[in-house]
């Protein structure tokens, strides 16, 4: 079945390497009809991706957002999807989060030249421009200079989780940003839930504390880990979202759009349940 939906989608406004009318382009080519732009901790790429939508009337757009909290020896994702993203305070948040995004891509660089990498904190903001900044633009800075022949060895030589130059930043818990993303009237799904140890358990935690939704059709996973998912999410009653998480990296094996996604319904679902947590407010 042809993919209707891909509601995990990152730009050049965090850590992806498309422009968002690239990446919009990209995405009418594979016939979808429905395509949320989720960047890490900025919503800056949805003007153009709305823009560059225009040329598609059969191409909606949904406002989202990617943000990383923690808990106990795990890192959960938490994506937010129809929050009033115009918002003052909820632009504010962001940015706070943005500039403790640099404040860790300068403490790596330090780790790293501590161990004899000598790149250059200004060589990372040139490849993160304007950008939420991320260790994908440590990671280019580390192949500019040769010390990595592959994008992926960054991570597994340096900048990943066990690595000598991994730097943790300030994260919310889970449920703050379940709590944030309702806070702004949106609709809070878990990402990439393979991830996490515990699943059962803590998709049983976050549902209490307002979680809408988790990952199932996620383009990582085969047939048998999604009919495992659409099982947990069936019994959690939760939304069974998805789509590429599409960087544009040209790492290897990258999963692009179009070849696994949620059916459509799943957006119409996601805004009822972002209007639900609205009147909850009111
Ligand atoms: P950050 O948000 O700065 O912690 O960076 C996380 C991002 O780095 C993820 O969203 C991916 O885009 C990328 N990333 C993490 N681990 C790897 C890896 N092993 N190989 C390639 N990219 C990775
Ligand atoms: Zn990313
Ligand atoms: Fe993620
Ligand atoms: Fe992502």
């Amino acid at each position: 079945m042809p993919v209707e939906a891909d509601l995990h989608l990152h730009t050049t406004c965090s850590d992806g390497r498309l422009t968002p009318t690239q990446l919009i382009e990209l995405i009418a080519s594979k016939g979808i009809k429905a395509a949320a732009v989720s960047d890490h901790d900025s919503t800056e790429g949805l003007a153009e991706a709305y823009l560059a939508a225009k040329r598609f009337p059969g191409l909606r757009i949904i406002p989202a957002i990617e943000l990383s909290t923690d808990i106990p020896g795990d890192e959960i994702h938490i994506l937010g999807y129809f929050m009033d993203y115009a918002n003052a305070e909820f632009q504010a948040n962001l940015g706070r989060f943005r500039d403790a995004r640099e404040g860790r891509a300068r403490a790596m660089v330090d780790k790293l030249r501590s161990i004899g990498i000598m790149i250059e904190f200004e060589r990372v903001r040139h490849f993160a421009g304007d950008a939420a900044m991320g260790r994908p633009h440590v990671a280019l800075a580390l192949l500019e200079k040769g010390y990595v022949k592959e994008f992926p060895e960054a991570f597994d030589k340096y900048i990943g989780r066990n690595g000598p130059a991994y730097v943790e930043r300030p994260k919310l818990t889970p449920e703050d940003s379940i709590g944030f993303v309702r806070q702004f009237g949106g609709a809070a799904v878990v990402a990439h839930p393979r991830d996490l140890k515990e699943l059962d358990a803590t998709l049983g935690h976050l549902k209490a504390a307002g979680l809408s939704g988790m990952e199932v059709y996620y383009a990582e996973y085969g047939n048998d880990q999604i009919a495992e998912l659409a099982r947990l999410a069936s019994k959690h009653d939760l939304i069974p979202c998805g789509g590429s998480d599409y960087h544009h990296l040209g790492k290897p094996n990258e999963k692009v759009p179009g070849l696994m996604g949620p059916p459509l319904w799943v957006v119409d679902a996601l805004e009822k349940a972002a209007q639900a947590t609205r009147s909850e407010r009111k």
